[in-house]
């Protein structure tokens, strides 16, 4: 028993396809035995894998949402070998306010698994996702994007995980998502973000930044749809009759978010210049961004620096910057392609 208080009228193992609401106990002034209901898709079509496709961990990042939507409307159980849960926007409350953290607890749920049963409206859901819904899955796709803070060239991305077997098995599978791009993280040992679940329980986990700035990428949008079919066919869920016109993969470029140089931090607060564009290349050393002082004009702006050469993959978004914020973000050119990671 994994103790959640979220129910739902779905029977994950009924055949077919079925929609309906994970229901979060939520008890307020204006509704005392109100839940949060969170729109939730089950398509099963006898035996193969279980791939769980999730957006919504974070309110502000969209171009998951609106693909998953269009999957839950266009994905039909004789399109199938096997079975896809379609969740738009896990953190609901989040979503619908357009916001990273949630506006009923102010709790980042990629900082919050793997939840607590008995602990705020996002802790229940981080538990429900890492207690209920990946025992059953095989595979989960994880999508997201920038946000309001950042701004990200579209791509899939793997985690280098301690078992170097399933590292490979994902790299695969982000080879066969075929995006222009792709990124392995080394990066970020941080056992309460979703990758951390993904890892102990061995799942088959791509994530992604499919755009930012808290608005929709279009072409993010079409990356997500294109990529995450072509992911279904890789993994023979989505059967070779399925109607769907898959556009073949691109060649990817892959990038390793190597170290904690990777990320370049506001020196000071001010307004951030950058001074280099995302998907440049940069050298150790090179000039990345300007910190001006608006209201101490004859101040010469701060210079930002490169740590390491690298690919700009991520800008921060907003001008106004904050001592700390991350303004820059590297990726590594590697030549790895699935079977040649060591
Ligand atoms: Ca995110």
């Amino acid at each position: 028993m994994s103790g959640s208080r979220i129910w739902t009228e779905l029977d994950f193992d009924a055949e077919g396809k079925h929609s309906g609401y994970l229901h979060l106990p939520h008890s307020v002034n204006d509704s005392a035995y109100g839940t949060i209901a969170i729109p939730i898709a089950v398509i099963r079509n006898g035996k193969g894998p279980t791939v769980l496709i999730m957006g919504g961990i974070h309110g502000d990042e969209y171009e998951a949402q609106i693909v998953i939507c269009r999957l839950m409307r266009e994905l039909a159980p004789d399109h199938l070998r096997g079975t896809v849960i379609l969740i738009p926007a896990v953190n609901l409350p989040a979503a619908m306010a357009g916001t990273r953290v949630s506006p009923l607890d102010d709790l980042n749920m990629n900082r919050c698994f793997p939840g607590d049963p008995n602990g705020r409206p996002t802790e229940q859901l981080a538990h429900y996702v890492d207690s209920v819904l990946l025992p059953r899955c095989d595979v989960w796709l994880d999508w997201h994007s920038g946000g309001w803070s950042l701004d990200y060239m579209p791509f899939a991305s793997i985690h280098r995980f301690r078992d170097a077997a399933l590292t490979e098995t994902n790299l695969r599978a982000l080879a066969a998502f075929g995006g222009p791009v792709g990124v392995v993280w080394s990066f970020f040992d941080e056992p309460r973000m979703a990758k951390g679940c993904a890892e102990r329980h061995g799942l088959v986990y791509l994530g992604s930044e499919f755009g930012g700035g808290g608005s929709v990428n279009r072409a993010g949008v079409a990356l997500a749809y294109d990529g995450t079919l072509r992911v279904l066919k890789h993994l023979g869920v989505l059967a070779p009759t399925a109607p769907f016109a898959i556009t073949p993969p691109q060649a990817t470029r892959y990038f390793d978010i190597a170290g904690r140089n990777h990320n370049i931090y506001a020196p000071h607060p001010g307004l951030f210049e950058p001074c280099c564009g995302l998907g440049e290349a940069v050298r150790a050393g090179a000039l990345v961004g300007l910190i001006h002082y608006v209201d101490d004009p004859l101040r010469p702006p701060a210079t930002v620096h490169a740590r390491t050469d690298g690919t700009v993959l991520c800008l921060r978004h907003p001008g106004r910057t904050r001592r700390g914020d991350c303004i820059v973000q590297l990726g590594t050119e590697i030549p790895t392609q699935a079977g040649t990671t060591a």
